[in-house]
């Protein structure tokens, strides 16, 4: 066996993506009950990204009653709580629902005896919903960039899911589909990494990549062999 160790992304490889016209329906909804204009939430929404995902904020709520601040908006407790509500089942409704092969294939590889991670830029929201998963009994380590307070593809977040996980970054593969410069960022600390892309599916921005190529979950079989 090449590899002892498979690292995955969370969102567009194991679960759809949140970004898509979905999530700005969503966006528009959270805007609408704090009766701000979605165009100006969307704004601050993008720009609390990076606190978003680093711990910055401990909730969904927080980060919707720093953009009420922001607005000047006098929001009542229960309009926060029902923004990030909606966001917060969006998400829910998204991470219980893995791509068709995934937990077979996941399954597959825990028959083999390979170790599996995770690394994932996400909010504090993911998390709390992992959980609730029925990815999470599969996983023998799991690094939130909102726990830990990194994002990919800093090095120092690959290297924690190693150190966890015993093994050494050169044994492991790591699996995504190419947002935040992941596969380049694994790639740096010695992992060899694999982009998953799924015909079909709508997807933001992707960082361009030469490397492995996969068209579905299944197809990583074959790399572990
Ligand atoms: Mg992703």
């Amino acid at each position: 066996m090449n590899y002892e160790t498979v690292i995955f992304d969370l969102f567009g490889t194991l679960v759809n993506d949140l970004a898509g016209p979905e999530y700005e329906v969503i966006l528009g909804q959270m805007a609408s009950v704090l009766r701000v204009s979605y165009r100006d939430f969307r704004q601050l929404w993008s720009d609390t990204y990076y606190e978003r995902n680093t711990g910055g904020f401990n909730s969904i709520e927080d980060n919707v009653a720093y953009i009420c601040k922001e607005f000047g908006v006098q929001a009542e407790q229960d309009d926060t709580k029902r923004t990030a509500q909606i966001r917060h089942d969006f998400k829910r409704s998204v991470m219980l629902k893995p791509r068709t092969d995934v937990l077979e294939v996941l399954s597959n590889l825990k028959s083999q005896d390979l170790k599996i991670g995770l690394v994932s830029n996400c909010t504090p929201a993911a998390p709390v919903i992992w959980p609730d998963t029925p990815l999470a009994s599969l996983f023998d380590v799991t690094v939130f960039s909102s726990s830990v307070g990194i994002l990919k593809p800093d090095p120092r977040i690959y290297l924690l899911a190693t150190e966890r996980l015993g093994v050494q970054p050169e044994d492991c593969l790591y699996v995504g589909n190419g947002g935040s410069q992941e596969l380049a960022g694994a790639a740096k600390v010695g992992m060899t990494s694999v982009l998953i892309r799924v015909p079909g599916k709508y997807s933001v921005v992707r960082e361009e990549w030469n490397g492995p190529t996969i068209a579905s979950l299944t197809e990583l079989l074959a790399l572990v062999e």
